[in-house]
């Protein structure tokens, strides 16, 4: 099973993880990042990729 892990001393709260798996991941109100999928499903690995990838703050990581 694949894991989200977030480094969330270096997130800077941008969304693009949001924009790119919005099933996964939400910022808050109060700009903090959710996650509602730790543990993604397979219709979920590519986005989660894709947004571990595009992070401009390398806060994101997927334990595969
Ligand atoms: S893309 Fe990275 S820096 Fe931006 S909200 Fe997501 S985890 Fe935080």
């Amino acid at each position: 099973m694949s894991r989200v892990q977030v480094d969330r001393d270096r997130c800077v709260g941008s969304g693009v993880c949001e924009s790119l798996a919005p099933e996964v991941f939400e910022l808050d109100d109060d700009g903090v990042l959710q996650v509602h999928r730790e543990e993604p499903g397979p219709d979920d690995l590519d986005a989660v990729r894709d947004a571990v990838q595009s992070c401009p703050a390398r806060a994101l990581a997927l334990a595969e």
